[in-house]
């Protein structure tokens, strides 16, 4: 069960929450503080036998917004049918929710100076401040490229300050990265801040889902299973809200199997909406992974564009996209990289698609 207070309600109504609470056995009041964009909400979440404890015990104590009764084991991630649900979160200047879309182009492995500094260029000249970096590949071949490591944090942060990135989201396999990532970005003064991306063959690891949570720094970008439902990846994401950090962003990638050749995974965009319904976090797509090749669909638009379409038309808030320098000497996945040259007319296309949605849905109303 859980009990939202208004964003102005004071300590003692807080308390008289909690003392309510506390007369129900076996039931263990928690407070949580959720930061939205216009408000903060205080909510306290009932854990335990709460089948006893009835709705009224809380509706008419002062600044009691609402009570719902939890019926999916996400309970922090959860919307639980709250239409006013705080969404997202800000860290390092750049606000994440419902509001707007955020591109992070990017390289999907780091490879050489040059092509970070290429591509981070780039961005810059296309007004971006968001971007990927993979530096630690989590790879279906143990000899495929690994991705370069702790060796390349230093410069690739050091560019990042350069051009003027504020986000990098980069895949952890392992939590001595998350580690790594840290001191990295402490001892180059941080030049930039750091989305810790949880990768689709690590949803379940549930002892690295921990740590990214234990840590209240980084927000996570949590991928879903490739093959596993969406809702045992909504329970792998509240790991990560369960140790303590709020700020995760759930992206859609694709799912594993051959009913979507020729694509890589079958897309899975049609999810966003449920994703909203389901959670308050906001949605992100990775069409890269999900269609996997840069082919360009007879109207002259890449497929990759027309997959980010599906998804930002339906709410996603936030495009995970490969791009590369040089797309065929790239050491991970650069059949599916889009060019740089390609970056100013996405990011036209994303804009417009977007606006769309916001059109679409004043319509509807
Ligand atoms: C990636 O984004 O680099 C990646 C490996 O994606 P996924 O985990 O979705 O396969
Ligand atoms: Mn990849």
């Amino acid at each position: 069960m859980i009990v939202t207070l208004d964003s102005g309600a004071s300590e003692q109504e807080l308390e008289a929450v909690l003392s309510v609470a506390a007369r129900f056995a076996g039931v263990t009041p928690t407070k949580y503080v959720f930061e939205g964009a216009a408000s903060t909400v205080v909510e306290v979440h009932l854990i335990g036998d709460t089948a006893k404890v009835p709705e009224s015990a809380f509706d008419e104590l002062p600044s009691v917004r609402h009570v719902v009764r939890v019926s999916q084991k996400f309970r922090l991630i959860g919307r639980h049918g709250r239409a006013d649900a705080p969404v997202g979160f800000e860290y390092n200047g750049v606000r994440f929710d419902e509001g707007e879309v955020h591109l992070f182009a990017g390289l999907c492995a780091v490879d050489t100076p040059a092509h970070v500094e290429q591509t981070m260029a780039a961005l810059r000249d296309a007004g971006l401040t968001t971007t990927r970096m993979g530096v630690y590949k989590p790879r279906t071949s143990p000899y495929d490229f690994q991705g370069l490591g702790q060796e390349c944090l230093p410069w690739v942060f050091e560019l990042a300050g350069e051009y003027g990135i504020k986000l990098v989201a980069m895949e952890v396999c392992d939590a001595r990265h998350i580690d790594e990532i840290q001191a990295a970005l402490d001892s180059a003064g941080n030049p930039t801040g750091v989305m810790l991306q949880i990768g689709t063959r690590n949803t379940q690891n549930f002892e690295l889902l921990k740590a990214v949570g234990r840590q209240r720094v980084m927000p996570v970008l949590f991928k879903r299973g490739m093959g596993i439902t969406l809702q045992d990846s909504l329970n792998a994401c509240e790991y990560v809200a369960s140790e303590g950090q709020p700020n995760i962003i759930f992206c859609l990638r694709g799912v594993k199997t051959h009913l979507g050749d020729p694509h890589r995974n079958l897309v899975d965009f049609a999810h966003v909406p449920v994703v909203r319904l389901l959670t308050r976090l906001p949605v992100c797509i990775d069409p890269s992974h999900s269609v996997g090749r840069a082919a360009v669909a007879p109207d002259g638009v890449p497929e990759i564009l027309h997959a980010i379409a599906q998804g930002v038309i339906t709410g996603a808030s936030m495009v995970l996209l490969d791009v590369h320098p040089d797309p065929a000497t790239a050491l991970c996945d650069g059949p599916q990289a889009l060019s740089l040259e390609q970056l100013p007319r996405v990011l036209s296309y994303v804009e417009r698609v977007r606006r769309t949605y916001e059109d679409l849905v004043a319509a509807y109303h």
